[in-house]
């Protein structure tokens, strides 16, 4: 069997275990393969080995991969920090931008989207860990960015992501991966129609688990995938 189908399936199998173990089923936790750190032809063994959803983290990979890539039917997801200038292709390439950070990029977006003829589906990425580096919005901002986001006709928020503090514990990241779920029922009820909060984008390869017992819908998971590669 290839490495990399052989590292898929058990990153499935631990999916479905802490799935499992947190009272869901399997199927409500979608991996994201993040593919960032392999060239295309690698990328394309990921996809093989059946992960449809992939993420990249830089704007110019995401569009050189799916141009690579095209005979595949592939879900690109943008990862990463996006820079308005480059908001056109990569919504023109990718099914889903889980780092909205602005609401001038979520302006940016919409725009997009309307001269392409489409709706951009998103998330919106909170910094939870409080860290200074990070990107997102603070947790005291989101019932403003919520109404903000609700006026973009072309846009639709499917949920929010964050990623967890580079300093911290296990501890620390399942704190603030359950803050995010915290904010997300309590922002999900009343929403602009455009607004739907039921995807939770968290947990990376060191912290997957806990993220899904944490209420994870969708998993970013990078270096697990390319060990002994
Ligand atoms: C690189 C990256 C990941 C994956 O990280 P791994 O630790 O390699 O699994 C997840 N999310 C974002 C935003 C990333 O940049």
């Amino acid at each position: 069997m290839d490495v990399i189908a052989a590292n898929v399936a058990e990153v499935q199998t631990r999916i479905g275990e802490a799935a499992r173990r947190s009272g869901r089923s399997a199927e409500d936790v979608r991996l994201v393969g993040v593919t960032k750190y392999v060239d295309a032809e690698t990328t394309r063994r990921v996809f093989d080995a059946g992960c449809v959803r992939l993420g990249e983290n830089r704007p110019q990979s995401l569009w050189e991969k799916s141009d690579a890539l095209a005979d595949l039917p592939i879900q690109w997801h943008m990862i990463g920090n996006l820079q308005r200038n480059k908001v056109k292709r990569t919504v023109a390439c990718c099914g889903l931008i889980h780092s909205v950070d602005s609401v001038r990029l979520a302006k940016a977006i919409d725009d997009a989207a309307k001269e392409l003829g489409r709706v951009a589906q998103v998330l919106v990425e909170v910094n939870v860990s409080g860290e200074t580096a990070k990107h997102g919005f603070e947790p005291s901002e989101l019932a403003e960015v919520i109404e903000a986001l609700g006026d973009f006709e072309s846009v639709e928020v499917h949920g929010l992501m964050c990623m967890a503090g580079l300093a911290g514990t296990a501890d620390d990241a399942r704190r603030e991966f359950a803050l995010l779920r915290e904010l997300r029922d309590r922002w999900a009820v009343d929403t602009p129609s455009n607004i739907k909060l039921d995807e939770l984008s968290m947990g990376m390869s060191g912290d997957f688990e806990v993220a899904i017992e944490e209420g994870a819908t969708l998993v970013r998971v990078g270096s697990s995938l390319f060990a002994n590669v």
